[in-house]
């Protein structure tokens, strides 16, 4: 027990003590308790009792009012207090809460903090909390003697570290560019326009702009998905995370749930960020009714929808999924998801790109390269076939006294793989089946005429 003002210990009284001595207070008076980090004594029956008797005695007994404020991180409900309890979730700072708060730092510091540079903070900071919020500002003051529109990267490093640490979220490393992908014209057409907004994100909400919601790319496996979700952080210049509802799945009852209440927060609170989640069909397999799914699956299902719907942070989801026929079609209706893609198997023009982008990426491209024959010969190979192709012959070339790559080089590492078009020929029919009468974009632009 703690002095109110003070916060100076009066008694060494453990919860159960505390509040037997204190149960009959609340004929005294309306009396509150706050209860401060009592979640792990939770679990101790006399302390259930206890609580139990103080919330009955409010309804039962004349002239008796004590109200128990439970102040914690974690949520612990026992369930004989189940019906006795409400839920408050603490909502973080609003736009206009982070705004103030900027100001008043200023006024206190005496320094001026430019307009701009207050719109640029103020969205960094969403989904921090007012303390957090007051140590980056202090770490950008003490580190200049001012505040500036590059004290956003303080933000990002301290959010960094709040991902790391929850553990709930992956924070990924990546390096691939918008220029790395061969083909998929339409879907990289259709991300140019949103990094036009992600680039001015304030203005753009500003001026009335919805902020983008997200994509879900679906196709045939190693054509481009991963180094799609990858290379729209990179052309948005947002960190990326990836959200595995695997990991979020907890051994005891409600756990998976809260983890995916922080998982979500977490997202929000990294915004502007690009969330990957891969393999959706998967995360939530079994959700459309084709067996396989669980009581807590779906749960966790309902709780990501809710949170797509209600999102106001600048969190740019990347849905990439291999069946179509798996993904519950919640996901696929208009609205949920800005835009929906599919991804085929790369046609001429792509092949060609994409063999191109892999020879130069790993400066082997020379002008002896027959493109065209390898265009003929790799028909049915999936990006990642091709990039196997050009490293297998590459390698073949060094070791083969590091002499010149040939087209004959190309050709031979072919013949050692099986295009992903016959590996996989019964599933890409019925996943074609399965893709007509859908309302889905292709990825890639019609073919143009070859030239030679
Ligand atoms: P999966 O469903 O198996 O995860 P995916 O569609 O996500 O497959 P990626 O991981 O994006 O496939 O592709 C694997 C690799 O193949 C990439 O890292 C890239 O090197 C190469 N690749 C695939 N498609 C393309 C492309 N269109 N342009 C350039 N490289 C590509």
């Amino acid at each position: 027990m703690v002095d109110f003002t003070t916060k100076a210990p009066l008694q060494q009284w453990s919860l159960e003590e505390l509040l037997a001595y204190n149960r009959d207070c609340g004929f005294n008076g309306e009396t509150f308790f706050i209860l401060k980090d009592v979640h792990e004594q939770l679990t101790n029956p006399a302390v259930i009792a206890l609580l139990r008797r103080i919330a009955e005695d409010n309804l039962y007994r004349d002239n008796y009012s004590a109200t128990i404020f439970i102040v914690s991180s974690v949520v612990v409900i026992p369930t004989e207090l189940e019906n006795f309890i409400t839920i408050f979730d603490l909502p973080l700072p609003d736009s206009d809460e982070v705004r103030a708060q900027i100001r008043q730092f200023a006024i206190d510091n005496g320094i001026t903090v430019e307009e701009n540079v207050v719109e640029k903070l103020t969205l960094s900071f969403k989904g921090l909390n007012e303390f957090q919020i007051r140590q980056i500002l202090n770490l950008a003051y003490q580190d200049g003697g001012d505040i500036v529109a590059d004290d956003a990267v303080l933000v990002l490093r301290e959010k960094e570290q709040i991902i790391k640490k929850a553990g709930l979220l992956e924070l990924i490393n990546f390096k691939e560019r918008i220029e790395d992908i061969g083909g998929l014209e339409n879907l990289k057409e259709w991300l140019n326009r949103k990094a036009k907004i992600f680039a001015q994100l304030e203005k753009a909400i500003a001026f009335g702009v919805d902020i983008p919601k997200g994509i879900l790319i679906v196709g045939y496996p190693g054509c481009g998905k991963s180094l799609s979700a990858k290379a729209t952080a990179g052309l948005f210049k947002l960190p990326l995370i990836r959200l595995d509802v695997g990991r979020l799945m907890g051994k005891y009852v409600g756990e998976s749930e809260s983890n995916m209440r922080k998982a979500l927060k977490l997202a929000s609170a990294m915004s502007p960020c690009v969330l990957w989640i891969d393999e959706i069909e998967k995360a939530f397999a079994g959700i459309s009714g084709d067996g396989g799914g669980n009581e807590v699956t779906t749960r966790l299902f309902g709780q990501f929808l809710t949170w797509m719907q209600e999102k106001d942070s600048a969190v740019f989801i990347v849905a990439t999924a291999n069946d179509i026929s798996r993904i519950p079609t919640e996901f696929l209706r208009k609205g949920r998801f800005d835009e929906l893609f599919k991804v085929e198997l790369p046609n001429e023009d792509e092949r060609r790109k994409i063999i191109e982008i892999h020879l130069k990426k790993r400066h082997k491209w020379n002008k002896h390269i027959d493109i065209f024959r390898l265009i003929d010969e790799t028909k049915g190979c999936s990006g990642a076939d091709l990039e196997a192709v050009v490293k297998d012959a590459i390698e073949e070339a060094f070791i083969d006294n590091e002499r010149t790559l040939t087209t004959d080089d190309l050709i031979k590492s072919l013949g050692k793989i099986t295009p992903i078009e016959k590996a996989l020929k019964d599933k890409i029919k019925s996943m074609e089946e399965k893709f007509n009468g859908l309302d889905i974009q292709k990825a890639s632009k019609a073919e143009s005429k070859r030239k030679s």
